[in-house]
């Protein structure tokens, strides 16, 4: 398997100070990957910035220009989660254009799938406005323009993040050529993505969130991606997956209540990876949102991409939760998520 990464020393310029999504989480994630000398079996992709009309894909005008202004006059708050800096419309651009190199590299041939190690993350950039941590919404726009550029009819994303992704959500509500799919802690912020959020008009199944509640763990995620996301991508044959993945998910991760671990993660990217291999001649791309412990960050990540070249199990040092929480019965939610959506 030839497995492609995106990285670029200019994410690291996104400066945001003590902020939990720091530069840090992606040298801990590249440092890990060099030590571990999986780097060497990895194909690095070069990035480039996004140009203003692939911005235009996803989000308006005044927001593209907004994010440049803040950055022009020296950085500062958007809003109450998410600073800039002078570097961070730089670093966006990249962000956003890294995703799309992943993509180009995959549907193109030069790797089988990849992934974008990029920051600033994206999936709760919305078309008019930053949030969460997120300027430019990476994911959506590496879709957009998958659908145009390649005239692709149908993606789905995969989003494991423990938060929703309310922008990638609002972006391709009405859209029925791309099937988002979200599992994430419930009620939680953003507070969107409930079961009744499914899309609209002629998109109208082509939303599908699993709202899941705080301590779910290893066994409660792979119910879910067995017995709604399995089905689901199968029934909607897409041509390209593309995965918002955060590792907030993580047990020890601070932001959040979940109780997976890096075994965990590892079995979710190989049904994602079998559910592209079966389905859209594996055709696989990848993009870094959330994921704050920075131990189990870079080890997620590194467990990803043995996943992604083939290995059939991987190492985890940081092992199982201790039990803080006791594993909330899914099995009535999976069983109305999957009567909501019609699911075989
Ligand atoms: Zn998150």
């Amino acid at each position: 398997m030839n497995v492609g990464f995106v990285y670029h020393p200019i994410y690291l310029k996104h400066d945001t100070g003590q902020h939990v999504e720091n530069a840090k989480r992606l040298e801990a994630i590249i440092s890990h990957l060099e030590q571990t000398r999986l780097k060497e079996q990895l194909t690095a992709i070069e990035p480039r910035a996004a140009s203003i009309e692939e911005l235009l894909l996803v989000h308006h005008n005044r927001h593209i220009s907004q994010i440049q202004e803040v950055a022009q006059k020296g950085g500062g708050w958007l809003e109450v989660d998410t600073v800039m800096s002078p570097d961070s419309y730089q670093a966006a651009l990249y962000a956003a254009g890294g995703t799309i190199r992943a993509t180009e590299a995959v549907i193109n041939g030069e790797v089988n799938s990849a992934f974008a190690l990029v920051r600033p993350p994206g999936h709760h950039a919305t078309p008019t406005r930053a949030m969460g941590f997120c300027l430019f919404n990476n994911v959506a726009i590496a879709a957009e323009y998958a659908l145009s550029k390649y005239e692709l009819e149908r993606i789905i994303i995969i989003d494991f993040d423990v938060h929703h992704g309310n922008g990638t959500q609002e972006i391709f509500y009405d859209n029925p050529q791309v099937l988002y799919i979200s599992t994430h802690e419930y009620p939680f912020y953003p507070g969107t993505g409930s079961i009744e959020e499914t899309g609209s008009g002629a998109a109208r199944e082509t939303t599908l969130n699993i709202p899941l509640p705080g301590g779910c763990g290893d066994a409660e995620y792979l119910q879910a991606f067995e017995q709604v996301i399995a089905p689901a991508a199968k029934r909607f044959a897409p041509q390209l997956i593309l995965v918002s993945a955060g590792y907030d998910t993580h047990w020890s991760d601070e932001l959040a209540l979940m109780q997976v671990s890096v075994t965990g993660f590892a079995q979710m990217v190989k049904i994602i990876k079998r559910l592209a291999d079966e389905l859209c001649n594996g055709h696989l791309v990848f993009s870094l949102e959330g994921g704050y412990n920075l131990n189990a960050l870079a080890a997620s990540i590194k467990a990803t991409f043995d996943m992604l070249l083939g290995c059939s199990d991987i190492e985890d040092l940081l092992g199982q939760p201790p039990r803080r929480i006791a594993a909330p019965d899914i099995t009535p939610l999976i069983k109305k998520i999957r009567e909501v959506h019609a699911l075989p």
